[in-house]
């Protein structure tokens, strides 16, 4: 199951209280419904991609308005995949819609409204409602451990304008953008995200998220020492390689022989352990020398080949 259906089955739980029920459901409305006219009669259709959604609009047009909403599952189209609807007919069914906000009366007949009904959201709890119904109606959140994006598809661009609005007045930095022909309602920091998920009531949503951003922290934090540590391999090596092609230089100049018994022991010690660290090297002595002392001696080798190379007229 993705991420974005499995927060959405933890929203579709949240007890609502009544007074917010009528708010969910006029975002989720507002998400996906239509009104039809069939045969003489209005009917209000709600039209959802999952089966939970479906029957969360289902409980709450039964609920609110004590309509006898009927719930069918149907093929989409050519993909085959599973669609659901949710029906109410008869008187009621325009009823919900004035009530929710989606229509107001106008000269007679009824006009679509294009922003979110805040007279219906005067109580913060009924505010994080809507947001509920809103994402469960057209919202979609990335699987975070491939992104932290989350969004709306409000439908149309004056809705997107009022929702981006209603977000931003909840302190959530939403965005707008204009995708294939789609207005879309974005939010992409995750911090950001966490604070949506917690104002619409997805608890175990935000805590998986907040667990995947620490591992994703703690992942990029050891990946950091590591590239630090093999730079610094990289440069032990280079410095052991310098070391011994001066020896090896000091050897062909026959000038081995001439060290004093410290330089020549050291030498020795080099070629004998070519990767070890001066520290380490230092501690093979005995009596061991500390790592100052073995880096002094390496440099005196270094001089010396540098000598006998100027000396001998070679590189
Ligand atoms: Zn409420």
């Amino acid at each position: 199951m993705s991420f974005s259906s499995m927060v959405k089955e933890e929203l579709c739980k949240v007890a609502g209280k009544p007074c917010c029920q009528l708010a969910e459901l006029a975002a989720l409305l507002h998400g996906g419904a239509s009104l039809q006219l069939a045969r003489g009669e209005k009917r209000l259709i709600f039209r959802a991609e999952s089966a939970v959604v479906a029957r969360r609009a289902f409980t709450l047009l039964k609920g609110v308005f004590s309509l006898k909403p009927q719930l069918y599952a149907f093929q989409r189209g050519a993909s085959g995949r599973k669609g659901y609807r949710v029906a109410a007919a008869g008187a009621g069914a325009e009823l919900v819609l004035e009530a929710t906000g989606l229509v107001k009366r106008k000269e007679g007949g009824l006009a679509l409204s294009r922003r979110v009904p805040l007279s219906l959201l005067r109580r913060d709890c009924c505010k994080r409602a809507y947001l509920r119904g809103a994402f469960l109606a057209g919202g979609y959140l990335s699987d975070p451990e491939k992104a932290y994006h989350l969004e709306f598809t409000p439908g149309d661009e004056g809705y997107a304008r009022s929702l981006c609005l209603f977000l931003i007045r909840r302190g959530v930095a939403a965005k707008e953008i204009t995708r294939k022909e789609t207005r879309l309602v974005y939010v992409k920091d995750s911090e950001q995200i966490v604070l949506l998920l917690s104002l619409m009531g997805a608890h175990a949503a935000l805590l998986t998220m907040e667990s995947v951003r620490v591992t994703k922290e703690v992942r990029n934090r050891v990946n950091r020492i590591v590239n630090c540590e093999q730079a610094n391999i990289g440069k032990i090596m280079d410095a052991a390689q310098r070391q011994i092609a001066a020896i090896e230089s000091i050897e062909r100049n026959a000038a081995f022989q001439r060290l004093s018994p410290a330089l020549r022991r050291m030498a020795e010690m080099r070629i004998e352990y070519p990767d070890l660290p001066l520290k380490e090297l230092g501690e093979l002595f005995s009596p061991p020398i500390g790592k100052s002392a073995v880096n002094h001696r390496l440099r005196k080798l270094e001089e010396i080949a540098r000598d006998l190379n100027e000396e001998h007229g070679q590189e």
